[in-house]
Parts: C-alpha cells; structure tokens; sequence
C-alpha cells in the first residue's frame, strides 16, 4: 500500500509518498510560493533531484503538479496515480472533537472550519489542502490526523485555566497542545526500543525544534503537554517566548505602545532565544556565537535549557516517576551539548547520561548510563510516517 501524506501551509506544501510495506518514503517534495510569484516545486526521490519552476495560482494547481511529478515518466516513482490508495493529512487544530484520526467526510470538514477560530493561520491551509485533493482523486479515500489528537486525553485539571470557566464554554479557551503526531510516534517508539508495550510505561518526550514542546506519556495517553490554547505556552522556542507573567502583555502595551498584533507579534516572532540572544534563532547559530564568548547567546541556552529542566521536573511530579526521557526535533536530535546541560543535574531522579553515548546526531539510540534507573533516547521524529501509519490502520479498518 502507498499512502500520499500531504502538510499544507498557505502559501507551501510538504508531501511524501510512503510504501507501508517498507515504512520508506518513496518521494519527499516541497512546493512553495503557491499563489505568488516564483512558484517552485522540488521532489526528490532517492538520488534523484526534480524541480519544476510554473506559475501555481492555487493548492489546486500545486497538488496537480505534485500528482504529474510523482508519476512523472523520468523522475516518478509510481506508474500511475490508482497506485496511491489514501491520502493522509496533517490538520493543526482538531478541537475538542477529535481525540483519534478520521476518515474525511463533510461533517469532518466542517468540524475542522469551526476550529479556525483556534488555528487562524493553519487550518485554512489544510481545508485548501483537503479540498485540492478530493477534487483531483475523487476516489481516494482521505484521513486527517489532526496536531491536537494525542493530547486529547489531558484531564480536566491539565488542561484547565484558572480564568472564569465561561471563558472555557463561551470560547473553547482550555490547553490543547500540539505536536501531538511528533510526540505519539517518539513515544511509541521509545516503547518498542524498550521491548516494552507503552500501556506499561511512563514516558516524558521532549520534541525540541525551532517550536518546542513536552508532554508526559503515562501509560499511554498523554496527561500533560507544555504548549496550551497556542504554540506559545510553555518552553522557550526559536523565536517565541513560552511561559511568562501574562501581566507582561498589558504592561508591555502600554508602555511601548503596542497594538494587539504588534503584541502577538513580539510574543511569537521576536522573542525566544532570538530574543535573548539577540543573534538568531537558529541554535547553532547561538551555540557559536556562545562558544565565542557572546553573553546574551550563551544566556538564551541557558535559559532554554533551564525551563525544559523545570519541564522535566514537573512531568516527573505529574507521573509520579518516569521509565523513560525522549529527546527528538532538530535540536533535540542534534545538539549534543544541549541534550548534556538538559540532563545536568536530574541524576536524583535516576537520569545518568552517558556522555559518549550521547555524541550522536539524528540517529534512534540510548543514550543513558549503564545502571542509570530512566532509559534516555534520542529519536528522529517522523511526523509523516506517523500520518500514514494512521491513515492506513483508518482506511483498513
Ligand atoms: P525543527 O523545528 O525540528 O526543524 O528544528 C530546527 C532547530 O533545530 C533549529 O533551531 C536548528 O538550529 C536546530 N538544529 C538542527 N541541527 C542542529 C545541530 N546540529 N545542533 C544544534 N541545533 C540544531
């Protein structure tokens, strides 16, 4: 079976064509500029390298493209169309409806358009998507797995803010979280490198990208997730601020004059390690102006790693202990030194790294001291084969 995983965001399109009986991407594309000047699409399959620079006026026009590039004569990997037999796609915002991935119908449709309100930016996007393709395979069936699922089993008191509970009813205002598919397929996977079933195992993963989030995976449900009604709860990121004294917000306003968005903006774009740093908000770019003794790029690290410690800590409370740490994303996966000053000073919990074990990149390995009482990994996050793997066991069943 090979199932198409599309990731639309509005004005670009990330895809993959997967063979489930290998779990390989047989094609991995991006298309970007839609709907502007300068649309480019580039696939590439194996050694193989396809770009195609056209006009795209719409997500319509760039899934055509993606279809003819992916059965193309010279650079295709399939001979014909009918040989994709599902179509999964990553939705941001499911709401409080979907706790599981679905089958794409119009009332899931319309569930997804009431979340908009939730996910301004994201979920247009992926309507546009979901849209694009039911018009071009009419007869494919389409699932959407949705960023907020996984985190859907949060209780009450987790996901809970202590604002007038009308603020819950009236406007959906609650944690949802996001990373979800990131999170249950490290999760999952750190479960099999342990021969264990997950259902036995408490596990805290920490997907640290340019957005970062952790959630606590106890028994298999997540219970906790540090990211909230947005991206920009919880722990410091590229360029957002994460937790702080929401009195911040009207202070700052006043006193530098901000409007709303110029607020949301700060908050969102120019804040994080960015912000700190001052030097970007790429972490190797801080990690060498840190190493050449710039104070501000060494105090974002610091900071960064210092609220993922505190993360951790509070995800240790929450489950009343932990089996096992997972480390993904891009600087989750590769940064070394990072994964180092997050683990410094957690041996009383039982977590030992093992320093040459941990000099490691992009790989799924242990990375945890012999004798030490926590597994820790490093897993190289794998959003699209964790869609696929869901759209295929949907469109089985
Ligand atoms: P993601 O959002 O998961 O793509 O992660 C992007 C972030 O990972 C960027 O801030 C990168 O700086 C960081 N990253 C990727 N590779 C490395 C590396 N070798 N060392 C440190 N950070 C890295």
């Amino acid at each position: 079976m090979k199932i198409l995983v599309i990731n639309c965001g509005s004005s670009s399109l990330k895809y993959q064509l997967i063979d489930m009986e290998t779990e390989k991407a047989l094609a991995k594309g991006l298309v970007e500029r839609i709907g502007i000047e300068g649309s480019i699409l580039t696939q590439k399959a194996g050694e193989d390298k396809y770009v195609i620079e056209t006009p795209m006026k719409d997500h319509q026009v760039a899934v055509e493209l993606v279809l003819n590039a992916l059965v193309d004569k010279e650079h295709g990997v399939i001979s014909d169309m009918s040989e994709i037999s599902a179509v999964g796609h990553r939705v941001v915002h499911g709401g409080e409806k979907y706790a599981n991935s679905v089958l794409v119908n119009d009332d899931v449709l319309k569930n997804i358009e009431e979340c908009i309100k939730l996910a301004p930016l994201h979920n247009p996007a992926n309507i546009i998507g979901i849209n694009a393709c039911k018009k071009l395979m009419p007869n494919t069936p389409m699932v959407t797995v949705f960023d907020t699922a996984f985190h859907q089993t949060m209780p009450e008191q987790a996901y809970m803010y202590a604002l007038p509970y009308e603020m819950y009813t009236k406007h959906g205002v609650r944690r949802y979280g996001m990373h979800g598919t990131s999170h249950k397929f490290v999760s999952l996977t750190a479960a099999e490198m342990m021969g264990k079933d997950i259902k036995d195992l408490k596990i805290l993963t920490c997907h640290l990208g340019n957005g970062a989030s952790c959630s606590a995976v106890d028994h298999g449900k997540c219970i906790d997730t540090s990211m909230g009604l947005t991206p920009l709860e919880g722990l410091v990121m590229g360029t957002r601020c994460g937790d702080m004294d929401p009195a911040i917000v009207p202070f700052l306003m006043k006193a530098e004059g901000l409007s709303i968005e110029e607020m949301d903006n700060l908050m969102n774009k120019k804040s994080g390690v960015l912000g700190v740093s001052g030097v970007s908000s790429d972490f190797r770019d801080i990690e060498n102006a840190a190493s050449e003794g710039n104070h501000r790029a060494q105090l974002a690290l610091d900071v960064f790693h210092y609220r993922v410690k505190k993360y951790i800590g509070s995800y240790i409370a929450a489950m009343g202990g932990i089996d096992c740490l997972v480390f993904t994303a891009g600087l989750g996966e590769n940064s070394i030194s990072s994964r180092e000053e997050i683990c410094k000073g957690l041996e009383f919990f039982g977590i030992e790294l093992d320093t040459e074990k941990n000099n490691v990149r992009g790989k799924a390995v242990e990375v945890s001291a012999e004798g030490s009482k926590v597994k820790i990994f490093v897993i190289p996050t794998n959003e699209e084969l964790m869609i696929a793997r869901d759209t295929m066991e949907i469109v089985n069943k």
